[in-house]
């Protein structure tokens, strides 16, 4: 087999820029300048004054505005990306029973931290297939339902729709800000800011319902023991005041503003998910024209807009990730577990259609290289 580091993608084969990791994901090049510019003004000042303050309060008005959030709904932000946010979900959201829709690793992840709550009682867990979708169904013994937007680890979107009475908390750290989405239908939509919105990680932001700040009031109001750091109680107060509990990483804040307002000025959410609309009919098509690719989502409306996996047959995946890495095209790798002759990439707003396009045809390239 040609060694795959030597090969040379032409130059009308290179994409204008070489990253479609799932996240950290491309952060937008006119972003990055900003920071660069106003940096000596901003970072390394404090964020308990208005400098800082205010970029947050930018970001809380401007989410509630890209997602179009009735009156009384609230942006909450913390430290600790969305791995710690389940955490704080355990704590402070699920009154006595979680139901979860487990499609991937992402999914697991978050049931395994009520499973392990010695407080709450057993949850209830659907399981589905790697690939696949499903839905919950309502249970009068679960008072918060965690479903997922979109399923990182497997590239599949999910449609959200509330499965019953109770808080619905979606994961949608992968789909916030690319997918639609309806407030109607969640009372917290939680994401952090290195997928869709281009930004860096290290916090978690949720858009909460009025049902859910109740919920969150109630609970604190329980006497169950919970960590400061992870306390929601403590994140609302904070994040009413446009600040987080404990110091946040002040560049990540100012990425995700200048991304949000790129979004709203560009035309909103729908602007963004029809750009990622217009990637996935790229990549996919492509995909299924060829006979070494096949979307590995096997039902077209459950394929995720923002970052697809595609399956190869008779060219070696990982042969193919090495190639494109040495062209400077990174992070297509397959998520590690699912153990699949795949490439992952990312279709979010930021990434050019444009440039997936070229991606398609430096695969076609490479493949001929390689098989
Ligand atoms: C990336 C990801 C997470 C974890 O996010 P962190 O900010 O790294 O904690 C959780 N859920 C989904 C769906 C993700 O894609």
């Amino acid at each position: 087999m040609t060694d795959p580091t030597t090969i040379r993608l032409p130059a009308d084969l290179l994409p204008g820029d070489g990253r479609f990791g799932s996240g950290p994901s491309k952060v937008r090049p006119d972003a990055l300048a900003a920071l660069a510019a106003h940096g000596r003004a901003y970072m390394g000042t404090s964020h308990r004054r208005d400098g800082v303050r205010s970029v947050v309060r930018r970001v809380r008005e401007g989410l509630a505005t890209l997602f179009g959030l009735p009156d009384g709904y609230e942006v909450l932000l913390g430290n600790g990306g969305s791995t710690a946010f389940w955490d704080a979900l355990a704590f402070g959201m699920v009154e006595a029973r979680s139901a979860h829709l487990v499609i991937g690793e992402f999914s697991a992840k978050f049931a395994a931290v009520t499973r392990g709550a010695p407080f709450l009682a057993d949850p209830l867990v659907v399981e589905h297939p790697p690939g696949t979708v499903g839905a919950l169904a309502a249970d009068p013994s679960v008072d918060c339902y965690a479903l997922v937007h979109n399923e990182t680890s497997t590239g599949a979107m999910t449609e959200i729709v509330r499965p019953g009475p109770g808080i619905v908390a979606v994961d949608a750290t992968s789909a916030a800000g690319g997918l639609r989405v309806d407030p109607a239908e969640f009372d917290v939509y939680y994401f952090a800011p290195q997928k869709a919105f281009a930004g860096d990680g290290g916090l978690w932001l949720a858009c909460c319902s009025p049902a859910a700040v109740e919920r969150i009031e109630r609970v604190a109001a329980s006497g169950r023991w919970v960590p400061p750091s992870l306390d929601l109680a403590i994140a609302l107060e904070n994040s009413r005041l446009d600040q987080t509990y404990n110091t946040p990483a002040l560049a990540t804040i100012f990425l995700l503003a200048d991304t949000v307002e790129w979004m709203l000025d560009q035309g909103g959410l729908e602007w963004a998910a029809g750009r990622c609309d217009r990637s996935a009919g790229i990549l996919y098509g492509w995909a299924e024209a060829r006979d070494f690719a096949m979307p590995f989502v096997t039902d077209p409306t459950a394929r995720s807009h923002v970052n697809a996996t595609i399956d190869f047959e008779g060219v070696d995946g990982e042969a193919l990730c090495t190639a494109l890495r040495a062209n400077g095209i990174v992070d297509v790798e397959p998520y590690r577990k699912l153990g699949r002759n795949q490439l992952r990439i990312a279709l979010f707003p930021a990434i050019e259609p444009d440039d997936v396009a070229t991606l398609t045809r430096a695969l076609d390239h490479l493949v001929d290289a390689l098989r």
